[in-house]
């Protein structure tokens, strides 16, 4: 933090305050992986795939390379190809999408419940059709979709549900863990996930057996034994320095998330009430781990500017839905085709939410947000 003349830097996430409280911790396992020279997969790995299953209420969990690899895998694994839909939200990461159309499948983007910017169950059941192959939910922010419509549809339907949850370890629905509810569970530990890694790193959950083991193999070029391919795999494998140092982490995850709650909670009351801005809405029966905090304002270029003149650290997640990017074009997307997903992506703004975040910081960033309200109303500017 620096302070010159009221003035505050406020990032909106610091990973050296975290690896400041887990130095000793991260090299110590570190070292252990360099003495051993074991990189690739290995029993460090092997340790946190049965950690993190156990953690996500999984029966089997494979490590990969990436999140996105995790989605790749899980649609590889349920057969999903070319001429196959698959349902899911526009309003999330790119690669939720770009894993579908790398199979040469179609995203079919149902729009998003406003209230938590996840997928509309109604609005996905909708576009069940019979090409559809599965359906996609993304736990955004740290908050589950809701389950129940979508698994009951998807259920009758006869189509398995893959959830996304990148954003979203440790988050719970009506008590069951992001992961665990659907087919296979994705798990992402890119670094400002709220299990990262030191790099890239990803996992897919699931307690279908069959659907671990064809993953397991698809991760190493589809060969159960090596230099014989059954199918055409990928490379897409966890190290053993990234598992080593998650192990670390994973002895704190729980901690890290009752402090984003506790700051998220703080901001819902601070802000309550500040005109023309909306802070975000957590079901009830869920258990947000808020990988973000997100706020929705009608002003958000406007506010956004201003926070980031004060030094505030914010972000828009995410500007351009994926049914209007450009490289979707040609799926013929158009604007109005899910205006929910349009209104979040021009009024979402994600705040300062992680666990280290010093309670100063935190009063500055509600302070400038009330300042910034307070200006709007005396310019007469309040709609
Ligand atoms: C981060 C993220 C991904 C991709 O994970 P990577 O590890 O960066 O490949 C996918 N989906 C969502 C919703 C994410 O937040």
């Amino acid at each position: 933090m620096k302070n010159t003349g009221g003035r505050m830097t406020v990032k909106l996430l610091d990973l050296a305050a975290q690896y400041a409280t887990i130095r000793g911790e991260i090299r110590g396992a570190i070292d252990e992986v360099l003495e051993s020279q074991q990189f690739i997969l290995g029993p460090r790995v092997e340790e946190l795939e049965r950690a993190i299953a156990s953690y996500c209420g999984a029966a089997h969990a494979v490590g990969v390379a990436s999140g996105s690899d995790a989605i790749l895998l899980a649609l590889m694994a349920l057969g999903v190809g070319a001429g196959d839909e698959v349902v899911t939200t526009p309003y999330t990461f790119f690669s939720t999408a770009s894993s579908i159309t790398r199979l040469g499948a179609k995203p079919v983007f149902a729009d998003i419940d406003p209230r938590t910017c996840n997928i509309d169950p109604a609005r996905a059941a909708a576009l069940i059709g019979p090409r559809t192959k599965a359906v996609l939910v993304v736990h955004l922010f740290g908050q589950t979709a809701d389950m129940d419509p979508i698994m009951e549809t998807a259920f009758a339907r006869g189509v398995p549900v893959i959830e996304d949850a990148c954003q979203s370890i440790g988050a719970r629905y009506k008590g069951r863990p992001a992961g665990s509810i659907g087919v296979a569970g994705c798990l992402s530990f890119f670094p400002s996930k709220n299990l990262g890694g030191l790099g890239d790193g990803g996992m897919v959950v699931t307690s279908d057996a069959a659907l671990a083991d064809i993953a397991r193999t698809l991760r190493v070029h589809g060969g159960r034994e090596r230099y014989y391919h059954d199918v055409v795999g990928i490379n897409s494998r966890l190290d053993a320095l990234q598992a080593a140092a998650l192990l670390v982490k994973m002895r704190h995850l729980e901690d890290w998330h009752e402090g984003r709650r506790r700051n998220a909670a703080w901001y819902d009351e601070r802000l309550a009430g500040v005109p023309g801005l909306e802070t975000p809405r957590v079901e009830a029966h869920n258990r947000s781990v808020y990988n973000q905090y997100v706020i929705r304002s009608r002003d958000r270029d406007a506010l956004m500017a201003f926070l980031r003149e004060s030094g505030v650290g914010c972000e828009v997640y995410y500007p351009v839905p994926l049914h209007l990017q450009r490289c979707f074009a040609y799926l013929g997307g158009r604007e109005g085709d899910c205006p929910e997903a349009e209104r979040a992506a021009r009024e979402s703004l994600a705040l300062p939410v992680y666990p280290e975040l010093p309670p100063a910081e935190r009063e500055y960033v509600a302070a400038r947000i009330r300042e910034f309200a307070e200006r709007r109303r005396a310019q007469g500017g309040e709609r």
